[in-house]
């Protein structure tokens, strides 16, 4: 673009330098150039004088001359476009536009492994099988994923036996395929099924990098009691201060594929933004 137009407007600009130089004396010449530091020098002054007695002419310039004076408007531009690609760059880099181009992703520090439960959850993991329990390891955990169980007035342990006997379907014939890492129940009791190392089986196709939590409820419409809604608060705070997450990484079923689940937080909007804020509130008591 810049060459084109250039020698598009290249009679025009030499008839403008020409004049130009031409007004110009030796001496306001040098005063100019040693003004310039940038190294700049449009105008040498040892070709100076040789334009000097073309006063007023319009065919003068020798064709080093003219082309020094072509390359004048590059090398005025370039200084600038080389600072605002360095500042664009170091833009991006700030925001991390790394990200988006190159799928650089910051490393991600926490030791899942690591993660000890504390006592007011009940461990009883699911058999190791390819349709609740495939022994997958979870590298990071970006959210933390909640869910109703849709199977009014069943318990915690019930739904643990169901994802546990998964493991005996023929892998030869396929099957039913689903899991979770913790189940909240009726009482406020929490199982947890899956180690937060291995992915769960619920949140397709989010599996890699959410961690699961059904919750129990005693009707249709899907709403916690309120000893369920209490541990659900208390776990997921537990969760987000262990797996360096906040509320706002708190998500529905919903909002990973679109089911209608959790129902009750799908259905009563504030309900599901007044559970965030208790979780925000619990994990700054913590
Ligand atoms: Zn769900």
């Amino acid at each position: 673009m810049l060459y084109l137009s250039q020698s598009k407007g290249d009679a025009d600009m030499q008839d403008e330098y020409s004049n130009d130089i031409n007004r110009i004396s030796p001496d306001e010449g040098a005063a100019n150039s040693s003004k310039n530091t940038a190294g700049n020098t449009f105008r040498p002054q040892a070709e100076r004088p040789r334009f000097k007695p073309e006063t007023g002419a319009v065919s003068g310039p020798s064709r080093t001359g003219s082309r020094s004076r072509r390359r004048t408007p590059i090398e005025k531009i370039l200084p600038v476009l080389c600072l605002a690609l360095l500042f664009l760059a170091g833009m991006g880099a700030g925001v991390g536009i790394g990200y988006r181009i190159w799928g650089y992703e910051a490393p991600y520090t926490v030791d899942l492994k690591a993660i000890k439960s504390p006592d007011w959850i009940e461990q009883k993991l699911l058999r190791k099988n390819i349709f609740s329990r495939p022994d997958v390891s979870m590298r990071s955990v970006k959210n933390i994923v909640v869910h109703y169980v849709g199977n009014p007035n069943t318990s915690a342990d019930s739904n643990q036996r169901y994802f546990d006997s998964l493991a005996d379907q023929d892998p030869e014939k396929g099957g039913a395929s689903s899991s979770s890492h913790f189940i909240v129940g009726l009482e406020g009791e929490i199982i947890q099924c899956i180690p937060l190392s291995e992915i769960s089986y619920a949140n397709a196709p989010r599996n890699f990098d959410t961690v699961t939590i059904e919750v129990c409820h005693p009707d249709e419409t899907g709403k916690f009691t309120d000893a369920s809604y209490e541990s659900l608060v208390k776990l997921t705070a537990w969760l987000c201060e262990e797996l360096d997450l906040d509320e706002k990484d708190v998500i529905r079923h919903y909002d990973v594929n679109g089911k209608g689940c959790p129902k009750y937080f799908v259905d009563n909007e504030d309900a599901w933004k007044q559970f965030r804020k208790d979780v925000k509130a619990a994990l700054k008591e913590q």
